[in-house]
């Protein structure tokens, strides 16, 4: 049975990975701090026995007794509004986390996998984001926080590939979405069912013109699990490359809850990319993977989720 250890597990991603892992037959230890998880995220896998969790934050030294196989680097205030309010906890889960989690993959010989972000490419100047495009961050900026401690986290695990050739996997996460997101954790997706299910308006940033595209969770954890499986270095993007404005986003949101809400214009944050769409073709080829989940589909799966979240809230 291989042994995989998951930080962040009590978050969003973390705790599905977790999910996946423990269907495909791992022992999986998982590791979080709560700093933007949640407990009830991993509740289900209490009387798991191939489950077990550490409640660590891991910027501090990991001591984790026993042979691992795996490691995937999942922990990281992940929505703007959350690393904005802790950007020094953001930078150094990224800096001095992943430095952690690289020596404890370099003493138990086991291949680490750092999830990293289309932040890397910042307001890009290409479109869509092959993974050869170095980008355009401002490294100043509020957002310079999440995006440079990405960045190092990348450039970090490039040098234990390249001293110690540790076994290394970077995955460039796009936008995905799916149950278990916090309802207030400000990312456009929660925001908007929310928003839709309360019958307020939808909060629409600048003008709505600016791109995303939404990859739902099942998708992404497969590219991650069959990225960890393969022998590619380098960072490889895992997301949906189905582009739309957020305008349109809102739209559809509102069609999948068959409600119609006015829409309510509000500042543009700063240095909020206009454009993001990944270009999957190297995954494609190296993984043999692509999405298979249409947004509709999507949202009609996470739905449930965030009506039950909503309905805690009103009583
Ligand atoms: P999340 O906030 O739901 O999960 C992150 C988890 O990491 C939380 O449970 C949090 O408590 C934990 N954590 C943070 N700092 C920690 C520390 N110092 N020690 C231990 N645990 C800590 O976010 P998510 O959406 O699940 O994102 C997971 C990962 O995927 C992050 O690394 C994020 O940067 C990356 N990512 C996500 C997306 C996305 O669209 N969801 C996009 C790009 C990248
Ligand atoms: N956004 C919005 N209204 C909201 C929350 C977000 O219009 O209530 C916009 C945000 O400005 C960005 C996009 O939706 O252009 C996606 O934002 P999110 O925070 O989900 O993730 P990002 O892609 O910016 O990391």
């Amino acid at each position: 049975m291989p042994r995989a250890l998951v930080t962040g597990a009590a978050g969003f991603l973390g705790s599905h990975l977790c999910d996946k892992l423990l269907g495909l037959g791992y022992e999986v230890v998982g590791m979080d701090n709560f700093v933007t998880g949640d407990a009830r995220n991993i509740e289900h896998l209490k009387e798991n026995a191939a489950f077990s969790f550490f409640q660590h934050d891991v910027t501090q030294f990991i001591h984790l007794p026993g042979d691992l196989d795996e490691i995937y680097h999942f922990a990281s205030p992940a929505s703007p509004i959350d690393y904005l309010q802790i950007p020094i906890q953001t930078m150094k889960v990224g800096s001095l986390g992943t430095h952690n989690c690289l020596g404890l993959a370099l003493a138990k010989g086991a291949r680490f996998l750092i999830a990293s972000t289309s932040e890397c490419y910042g307001d890009p100047l290409v479109h869509p984001q092959p993974e050869d495009y170095w980008g355009n961050v401002n490294p100043v900026g509020p957002r310079g926080c999440y995006d440079e401690a990405k960045r190092f986290a990348e450039a970090i695990t490039m040098a234990y590939h390249r001293h110690h050739g540790l076994k290394t996997r970077i995955m460039r996460i796009f936008n995905t979405y799916g149950p278990r997101m916090r309802l207030d954790d400000g990312r456009v997706l929660p925001a908007f069912i929310g928003q839709a299910l309360r019958d307020e308006e939808l909060t629409v940033f600048g003008d709505g013109s600016q791109t995303r595209s939404f990859c739902f969770v099942d998708d992404l954890l497969e590219g991650a699990y069959r990225l960890m499986q393969s022998d590619e270095p380098f960072p490889t993007n895992i997301g949906n490359p189905t582009e739309m404005t957020i305008l349109e986003f809102a739209q559809r949101v509102q069609d999948a809850l068959g409600v119609e809400r006015a829409i309510a214009f509000r500042d543009l944050p700063v240095d909020d990319p206009k454009v993001r769409q990944p270009d999957i073709t190297k995954a494609k080829k190296l993984l043999g993977w692509e999405p298979q989940v249409e947004l509709a589909e999507g949202l009609e799966k996470t739905i449930p989720f965030f009506r039950g979240r909503v309905s805690e809230t009103v009583h």
